[in-house]
C-alpha cells in the first residue's frame, strides 16, 4: 500500500469516527424539523475537514481532491447528511484558482478558521436552470462598487453563510458575442448585504436542504470583490465543475455504500418463513447488482479524481462518474428500501430519509440528460442538441 492510499484510510477512519457522534436519531430529528446541522458543520470544521483543500500558507491542510473525496464519501457512508456543508469544498477551485492573492489572504484564513462560512453558491435563477447564460441578475459597475439587481433561486445554504458566490451578468446577453461572454463572478459578503437589498427566503422541499431564494434589490459589491476579470466569469464556474462533479460521485458511492450495507444487515436478520430473507436470491440479487453498480462507479470516480489531481483533462471521466454514481446510489436506495419492505417507509430505520436525500444528485447540480448530451457532444462527436 503506498503512502497515499494510507494517508486516504487514515482520513476516512477519521472522519468516520467523527460522523459516529452524531448518531441517527440526530439527522432524523434535523429532517423532521428541516432544521439545520449546525454541530455536526461546526465539528467538521473545527476537525478541519471542510478545509482541507485550502493551501497550508492560508491555514488549511493543503490536501488534493481524492483527500476532499474521501472525506465526503465517509460523511455520506456513515448515514449523514453532508449536503449541509459540502458547497465550501465545490466553490474551492473558483476561488483558489481565480481570486486574487489579496482575496485570498482576507478571506481564506478565516474560512479556514471556521469564523467565515461559504456554503451559498448563487447560479441557478427561475428562468436559467440547465441554460445558465440565459440568467437575468445583472451587475452593473457604479464608482468602487456594483449594483447587483435580480433573482436566484435553490441557493442552498444561503441562510447559514457568511460569503456567497454569484454569477451574474456585466454585459448583457445581446451585446455580446458569445452568449457564455459577459458574465462575472462575486464574492458577496452577505453580513452587510442582507437588510440592504439582499433578501433570503427558505424553500421547503422533500430534503432537509436549507435551500432558499434570494432577492437582490440594488445590492451594492465592492469592485474589490469582483473575482478574476469581468466577463469572464461563466468560464472561471466551468473550471470548477470537474472538481464539483467528482465530489457529488464520491458522496453518491458513500450514499450507495450505506444502502448495501444497510440492506445486507437487514436481509441477514429478519426472518419470513422460518429463515432470513437474505437466504432468498430475489433478495440477494439486487443487492449483488446494486453493489456492482457501486463498485464500477467507484472505478470510475477514483480515475476522474486521480486525472484531476495530475491535472489532466478530465471532462468526460468528471461528467460519467458523477452519473454513474448517482445511478449507482439511486439503484442501491431503492434496493434498500425494497429489502426492508414496509420498514423502509418507517422513519425510524433512516431509510426513506436516505432514499429521498440521495434522489437530488440525478438532478443537481446537472440533471442525468445533460451529462448525457455533454458525451454525446463532446466524446462521441454528435451534432449540439441543445
Ligand atoms: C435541492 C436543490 C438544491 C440546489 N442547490 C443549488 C445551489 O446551491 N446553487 C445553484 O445555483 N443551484 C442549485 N440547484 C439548482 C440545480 O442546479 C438545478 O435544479 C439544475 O441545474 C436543473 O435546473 P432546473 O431545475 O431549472 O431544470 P430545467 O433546466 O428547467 O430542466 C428541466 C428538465 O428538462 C431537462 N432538459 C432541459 N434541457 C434539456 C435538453 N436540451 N435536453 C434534454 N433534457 C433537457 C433537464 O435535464 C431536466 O430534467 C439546486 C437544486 C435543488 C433541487
Amino acid at each position: 500500500m503506498s503512502a497515499r492510499e494510507q494517508d486516504l484510510r487514515e482520513i476516512r477512519e477519521a472522519v468516520a469516527k467523527l460522523c459516529a457522534t452524531f448518531p441517527m436519531e440526530y439527522w432524523r430529528g434535523l429532517d423532521r424539523e428541516r432544521k439545520y446541522p449546525t454541530e455536526f458543520v461546526r465539528a467538521l470544521t473545527e476537525a478541519g475537514w471542510l478545509s482541507c483543500l485550502i493551501p497550508e500558507e492560508y491555514g488549511g491542510a493543503g490536501l488534493g481532491l481524492r483527500a476532499a473525496a474521501a472525506v465526503l464519501e465517509e460523511v455520506q457512508r456513515s448515514g449523514a447528511n453532508g449536503a449541509a456543508c459540502h458547497a465550501q469544498m465545490y466553490t474551492m477551485g473558483t476561488i483558489l484558482r481565480h481570486c486574487s492573492e489579496a482575496q485570498k489572504k482576507t478571506y481564506l484564513p478565516k474560512i479556514a478558521k471556521g469564523e467565515l462560512r461559504l456554503q451559498a453558491f448563487a447560479i441557478t435563477e427561475p428562468s436559467a436552470g440547465t441554460d445558465t447564460s440565459s440568467l437575468r441578475t445583472s451587475a452593473v459597475r457604479k464608482g468602487n462598487a456594483y449594483v447587483l439587481n435580480g433573482q436566484k433561486v435553490w441557493t442552498s445554504r444561503a441562510e447559514h453563510s457568511d460569503l456567497m458566490l454569484v454569477l451574474a451578468r456585466t454585459t448583457p446577453r445581446e451585446r455580446v458575442e458569445k452568449k457564455t461572454d459577459g458574465m462575472s463572478v462575486f464574492l458577496l459578503d452577505m453580513r452587510t448585504a442582507l437588510g440592504r437589498g439582499l433578501t433570503v427566503r427558505p424553500i421547503r422541499t422533500m430534503i432537509n436542504h436549507a435551500t432558499t431564494e434570494v432577492f437582490f434589490d440594488d445590492v451594492a459589491v465592492p469592485a474589490d470583490n469582483l473575482v478574476g476579470e469581468e466577463g469572464r466569469g461563466f468560464r472561471y464556474v466551468l473550471d470548477g465543475m470537474n472538481a464539483e462533479r467528482i465530489l457529488i460521485g464520491a458522496e453518491c458511492i458513500g450514499d450507495a455504500k450505506w444502502f448495501i450495507e444497510k440492506a445486507s444487515a437487514y436481509a441477514r436478520e429478519r426472518k419470513v418463513f422460518g429463515r432470513p430473507i437474505g437466504q432468498n436470491q430475489g433478495i440477494q440479487f439486487p443487492i449483488a447488482r446494486a453493489y456492482m453498480a457501486m463498485r464500477a462507479a467507484e472505478l470510475m470516480v477514483e480515475r476522474a479524481a486521480v486525472l484531476y489531481e495530475s491535472n489532466e483533462a478530465c471532462g468526460p471521466e468528471s461528467n460519467m462518474a458523477k452519473q454513474l454514481a448517482a445511478e449507482a446510489s439511486w439503484q442501491a436506495g431503492d434496493m434498500c428500501l425494497q429489502t426492508h419492505g414496509g420498514f423502509g417507509l418507517a422513519e425510524e430505520y433512516d431509510v426513506e430519509r436516505k432514499f429521498r436525500e440521495t434522489r437530488l444528485y440525478q438532478i443537481a447540480p446537472i440533471s442525468t440528460n445533460l451529462v448525457l448530451c455533454y458525451l454525446a457532444e463532446h466524446v462521441l462527436e454528435l451534432p449540439r442538441s441543445y
